[in-house]
């Protein structure tokens, strides 16, 4: 198997170049070329001799997606992506405009196992991981479209990423290297469905980044209902993680909640997350739920969603309701390449 050259460190690169009979500073030149000017291929680094380029071409692969489809906004401007990967799998990404800045949403695996009841990702289940690379590439690629600077980056698109846990650490590390795009941590959210081991590993990790875990209900029995997930973690050793993963980091959790009309949108189930939020300090996140035609769930009226939030602010919670972006181009997360998919089919 040849080498994915895009996802290797500078101190990989080093170890290649040696192999290679290249002298060494030449892997930060590469490196460079790769993850900070963005080089489409080997052509355009300039600095590197043709007998090297034709060295890397013979050993390594030069990661690239293919943009498929591309559809923009008319009421904010978001844009989603659908791109192909080098073996014809297809992931979809978003790009949203925010007044601090420009934001990116990845997608960490193709399809899904985790099988949430609500979620348009994981109908087909899990096709595989992406490598490190196919995940920079997705930043790249839209950072080379847009022309513009990306300064954050969610990892919420399809996909568990603790699910794919080595590869998403090296991309952290990448996108976060200040020889590439030099992304801020503080500026990065990975969201989890909450693997307990991989949350506990995370926290090792010492990234400055802000996990996001993925709640949805207040109860075990709620939550098996609607996230599978449930049946191999219990509520109470999730908050131990959460407490562990702040303590560790001094990162605060933000809980992800997308309300569901009649599931778990009552005030009875707003006061019980406000007392799993309180000992954390979380900050939580409330999403309207996207419907998704083949699953049957409804979102909240507006009048569940402000009482819902209300009774989280008098018990002192910070809260914040998800703002709908580009609700004009295709639905939920993961539609734009369902459609693609059912289309090819
Ligand atoms: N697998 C990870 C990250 C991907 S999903 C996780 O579970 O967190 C990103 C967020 O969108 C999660 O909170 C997920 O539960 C939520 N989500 C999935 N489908 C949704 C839908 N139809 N409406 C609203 N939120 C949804």
């Amino acid at each position: 198997m040849q080498t994915d050259i895009k996802s290797m460190t500078t101190e990989e690169l080093k170890d290649l170049m040696r192999s290679l009979g290249e002298k060494e500073f030449r892997a930060k030149q590469i490196y460079e070329w790769m993850h900070k000017k963005l080089a489409s291929d080997y052509e355009e680094m300039t600095n590197i001799s043709a007998a090297l380029k034709e060295k890397l071409k013979n050993t390594c692969t030069y990661t690239k997606l293919q943009m498929l489809r591309m559809q923009e906004s008319a009421e904010d401007g978001t844009r989603k992506y659908l791109f192909a990967l080098p073996d014809g799998n297809t992931v979809e990404t978003v790009f949203m405009r925010y007044k601090h800045g420009n934001s990116v949403c990845i997608s960490s695996q193709v399809g899904c196992r985790m099988g949430c009841k609500f979620c348009a990702s994981t109908l087909d289940g899990l096709e595989r991981c992406l490598l490190p690379s196919e995940m920079l590439e997705q930043i790249y690629e839209v950072t080379r479209h847009t022309g513009e600077r990306v300064s954050n980056i969610v990892v919420m698109g399809t996909g568990e990423p603790l699910d794919n846990y080595d590869n998403l650490v090296r991309f952290l590390r990448m996108i976060s290297d200040e020889n590439g795009l030099n992304i801020s941590q503080r500026n990065i959210t990975v969201s989890t469905c909450g693997l307990v081991p991989k949350m506990l590993e995370l926290a090792k990790e010492k990234l400055q980044i802000t996990l996001a875990l993925s709640l949805h209900a207040t109860t075990d029995e709620k939550r098996k209902e609607i996230m599978p997930i449930a049946n191999s973690y219990s509520i109470s050793q999730l908050m131990d993680a959460c407490k562990v993963y702040f303590e560790e980091t001094g990162r605060r959790i933000t809980f992800e909640y997308a309300l569901i009309a009649g599931v778990n949108d009552s005030i009875e189930q707003a006061a019980q997350l406000a007392e799993l939020a309180r000992p954390l300090h979380c900050h939580i996140n409330l999403i309207p739920v996207n419907p998704v035609k083949e699953r049957g769930y409804a979102e909240s009226s507006k009048a569940a969603i402000v009482a819902f939030k209300n009774k989280l602010e008098k018990k002192q919670i910070t809260v914040t309701i998800r703002r709908e972006m580009g609700r004009d181009i295709d639905g939920a997360c993961g539609q734009l390449r369902r459609r693609y998919v059912c289309e090819k089919k």
